[in-house]
């Protein structure tokens, strides 16, 4: 009999993973959704200007492909549309759980199953729990004095206040990484003033977005193999191009040329300039990859703020300088909880073993996928598993893939395991893998927990993730 399983989360991996269990015709599965639909992160970000900087045609399923994108990058609700008919065209919309948190699972050992607990009180038994939760769900709020003190309407980037009309407003802004980068350019038209707090610049190279026209779409759809070959050469170029990068190989230079020169380009003051110019490496932080972002930090409405912010006070931000601007709508383009893993969900695992209490000095599991005490549970997008420079939707198929490759052992075997001697090699090549990466450089960034370690990314080439997460090695684990 087929195990029954859990997926933990509607997004794109929680979505893969439902999809390749209805493939193989494995009906015994309930995805947890705590949102009212699917669509994961592309769900809770609808900011203005919401989009993806990994080109349409890599950043969708390899067994999904669309000939329709309209445009190169696609938006937010290209990407949420997409998942959505996903999950009619996979028929699983019966077995999605919406508007329901799962709150804590935990081994029974006695049955040898996972007890899920919800948070309508709902308890049930599953053999096998997948998470899918992501790593970029939870807002992170600064953690700056006054934050209960101000008075003027303020919200999170992944939780837009729409119904709050930014039109003639004086507007702060706080946080200038991927997703104020986008949102910047969107608000700076329409508001009488934006202030951008920034703590550290970001390095941004330009985003060449563009429509498909019509005759593009149709020769996707008509022509043999346009497509495919398409999606290998997006696939081929960044992963050539930009992966070096992150390694000190033959292209960081050259990127770090072309980041530079489209900061001359865009931006002519040479003291606005010199505040935008990062001074760690770059790639050790995200990169951003857009083309509006500076324009917007010059028009004469903006206002670039890089004294440290002293405080939050009723009507607007005091900087370390005494200088206090009035805001009356405060956007937090702050981030995320990256680095606690699963965080708030409570797992429990054998002989009580509680999950967060072992990760409390960074989460690690072997690939990414699997941690020991923890049997049958099986993690998507989980540590280490992140992106520094191509589109996660790889990592996700090939995790969702090795996972499926573990049902048929576990299922004539017992709840597989881990073994500690496995997680311990995997570290070991983590670190030295890591030892060679930009994100060891000097810079603060959602990549590395608070002891300054690099939980979230993977230090190696999708090609190898690939390769070493193709099917499981039983002798990786202990059964039964
Ligand atoms: P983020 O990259 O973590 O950026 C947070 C920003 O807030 C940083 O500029 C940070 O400054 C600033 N900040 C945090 N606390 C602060 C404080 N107390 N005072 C002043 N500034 C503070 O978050 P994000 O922009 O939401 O992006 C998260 C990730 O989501 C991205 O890296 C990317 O992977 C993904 N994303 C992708 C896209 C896309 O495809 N284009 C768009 C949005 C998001 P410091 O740098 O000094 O810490």
């Amino acid at each position: 009999m087929a195990p029954s399983v859990a997926i933990i989360g509607a997004g794109f991996g929680g979505l893969c993973m439902g999809i390749q269990l209805q493939k193989a015709g494995i009906t015994s599965y309930t995805i947890f959704e705590k949102a009212g639909g699917v669509g994961g992160t592309w769900r809770a970000n609808t900011y203005p200007g919401a989009a993806c900087d990994v080109p349409s045609h890599l950043y969708s399923y390899s067994f999904e492909q669309r000939h329709d994108w309209t445009r190169r990058f696609p938006a937010q609700r290209e990407i949420l549309a997409y998942l959505e008919g996903c999950a009619d065209k996979y028929g699983l919309r019966p077995h999605l759980r919406l508007n329901t948190e799962v709150t804590a699972a935990a081994f029974d050992e006695s049955v040898n199953r996972w007890r899920l607990t919800t948070s309508d009180g709902g308890e049930e038994l599953f053999d096998v729990v997948v998470s899918g939760v992501g790593q970029l769900n939870r807002p992170r709020l600064p953690d700056i004095p006054g934050v209960d003190a101000y008075e003027g309407t303020a919200f999170h980037s992944a939780r837009w206040n729409h119904g709050h009309e930014l039109t003639g407003r004086r507007v702060a802004v706080i946080g200038n990484g991927s997703s104020a980068a986008q949102i910047i350019p969107r608000v700076a038209p329409v508001v009488d003033h934006l202030d951008v707090y920034q703590r550290t610049p970001s390095w941004v190279i330009p985003k060449v977005n563009g429509e498909y026209g019509r005759s593009e779409r149709l020769a996707f759809r008509y022509v043999p193999f346009l497509q495919a070959a398409n999606r290998e050469r997006i696939y081929r170029v960044i992963e050539g191009l930009v992966y070096p990068v992150l390694v000190g190989g033959w292209s960081r230079r050259m990127v770090t040329r072309r980041a530079q020169e489209h900061l001359r380009q865009q931006v002519g003051d040479p003291g606005l300039r010199a505040k935008l110019t990062p001074a760690y490496p770059i790639g050790c932080k995200r990169i951003v990859i857009d083309s509006d972002f500076y324009p917007a930090l010059t028009r004469p409405n903006v206002e670039l703020v890089t004294d440290p912010i002293a405080r939050l006070v009723p009507k607007g931000v005091e900087t370390a300088d005494g200088v206090t601007r009035e805001a009356d709508t405060l956007i937090y383009a702050t981030g995320f909880h990256t680095t606690d893993f699963l965080a708030p969900i409570e797992i429990t695992g054998r002989a009580g073993r509680r999950l967060h209490e072992i990760w409390k000095d960074g989460a690690e599991a072997y690939l990414g996928v699997a941690v020991p005490h923890f049997p049958n549970l099986f993690l998507l997008y989980g540590p280490n598993t992140n992106l520094g420079h191509n589109s996660i939707i790889l990592m996700i198929e090939a995790q969702v893939r090795y996972i499926m490759g573990c049902l048929p052992l576990l299922s004539a075997r017992g709840p597989m395991e881990v073994r500690q001697a496995a997680l311990d090699g995997w570290r070991r090549a983590l670190d030295r893998a890591m030892a060679r990466t930009v994100w060891q450089a000097s810079c603060h960034s959602w990549y590395k927990n608070a002891a300054g370690r690099v939980t979230n990314n993977w230090p190696g080439p999708t090609t190898l993730y690939r390769r070493i997460t193709r099917a499981p090695r039983p002798d990786a684990y202990r059964f039964g």
